[in-house]
């Protein structure tokens, strides 16, 4: 068998839920959208369940797949419905649809329902992708009250840029909040999680942890909160082949690593087909058993190189950790331009094992 595997911990997501819940001081929708990150969403929903107030995805068809597999905590649906036909199914399974756009408002008032729906209102606050702009607010919330079909409105909106430090629009964005709501009596929901670890300014009635659950800090700085997080998962693979050469002998695809000295190499059983990001430059740190190497030459689809000089003890059969407690997704991210979470959902072919 191949020994790639992304091992999930489900107790540290359990953990990372309390932690949310207990920084915020307050009821936490965990959110499981793509799959849970990438970590599994029906077995990451079962692990949460007994404690989770609510859950989160993106559309319809990832919350019925909870539903189908025995989920009965509410959920949450973040981009609402797209299409009017999928009323009748958020009505029989009591999701909550978020509305943003006046043609959803349109489609409550023409649908049959038999039981009152509630509902997220999504304000525009700055984020500039979707909701309603602050001066439509008030009205979108009236109109939906009106219809007769609606329990409940819980006001929602979201952060562009909560994960930066020495940046006021997270504060222009919760003030532009206050003042489009002042006027409404109602639940809120705001938080996402760097706004839930940098933010205890920001005070809402709901928050929606999402990468936070999976223990990877949302920052490129240290951050206190942020350091009480345990990574969730770990990708890892095994060395399957070692060979040693001269100076000057060039590695793998495009030949960019050369070395500089007598070099051992070794070959690990992972690549961009899983997951692990190409863009990975030379000097990129995975662990072997236990030990920090660099990643040498690029990537390929489904093996990648190392060098061992400096780790005589690592042989075929040493265990490669490519993130997860030594490695930090986080960090890896940012050396290959981009983000954990892109890190988390970009998974595939390896099999996840889930671990209590
Ligand atoms: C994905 C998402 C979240 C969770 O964001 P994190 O940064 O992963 O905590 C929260 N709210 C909305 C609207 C989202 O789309």
């Amino acid at each position: 068998m191949r020994p790639a595997q992304a091992i999930i911990d489900l107790k540290a997501l359990c953990n990372n839920y309390q932690l949310a819940q207990t920084i915020s001081g307050q009821k936490a929708i965990a959110v499981i959208k793509a799959d849970a990150y990438g970590h599994g969403s029906i077995e990451c929903a079962k692990a949460l369940e007994k404690n989770a107030s609510a859950f989160a995805v993106a559309c319809i068809e990832e919350a019925i797949e909870l539903r189908e597999a025995g989920i009965h905590n509410p959920i949450l649906l973040l981009e609402g419905f797209f299409e009017e036909s999928e009323l009748p199914l958020i009505e029989q399974h009591h999701f909550w649809p978020v509305i943003h756009s006046p043609w959803q408002i349109v489609a409550i008032e023409k649908a049959h329902l038999t039981k009152p729906l509630k509902l997220f209102l999504k304000l525009d606050s700055g984020m500039h992708r979707v909701g309603f702009f602050p001066d439509q607010y008030e009205k979108a919330y009236t109109q939906l009250m009106a219809t007769g079909k609606v329990a409940k409105i819980t006001l929602i909106t979201h952060f562009a840029r909560s994960d930066e430090l020495d940046c006021d629009y997270t504060q222009k964005q919760y003030q532009t909040f206050l003042q489009a709501t002042k006027n409404l009596k109602a639940e809120t929901c705001l938080c996402n999680s760097p706004t839930i670890l940098a933010h205890p300014e920001v005070k809402s009635d709901w928050v929606r942890p999402g990468i936070m659950l999976y223990g990877s800090p949302p920052f490129e700085f240290p951050q206190a909160q942020a350091e009480q997080l345990t990574p969730v998962m770990t990708l890892q693979s095994k060395i399957i082949s070692i060979r040693e050469l001269p100076a000057g002998e060039a590695i793998g695809y495009g030949g960019c690593f050369i070395t500089k000295q007598h070099t051992r190499i070794g070959v690990v059983a992972i690549g961009y087909a899983d997951g692990y990001p190409r863009l990975a430059p030379n000097n990129t740190p995975v662990a072997v058993d236990g030990k920090l190497v660099p990643l040498v030459g690029r990537v390929s689809m489904d093996m990648l190189t190392i060098d061992l000089t400096n780790h005589p003890q690592a042989g075929i059969g040493s265990q490669v950790e490519l993130w997860g407690k030594q490695i930090s997704a986080t960090k890896l991210a940012s050396l290959c331009g981009t983000i954990s979470y892109q890190l988390f959902c970009n998974l595939k072919r390896v099999p996840r094992l889930f671990a209590y």
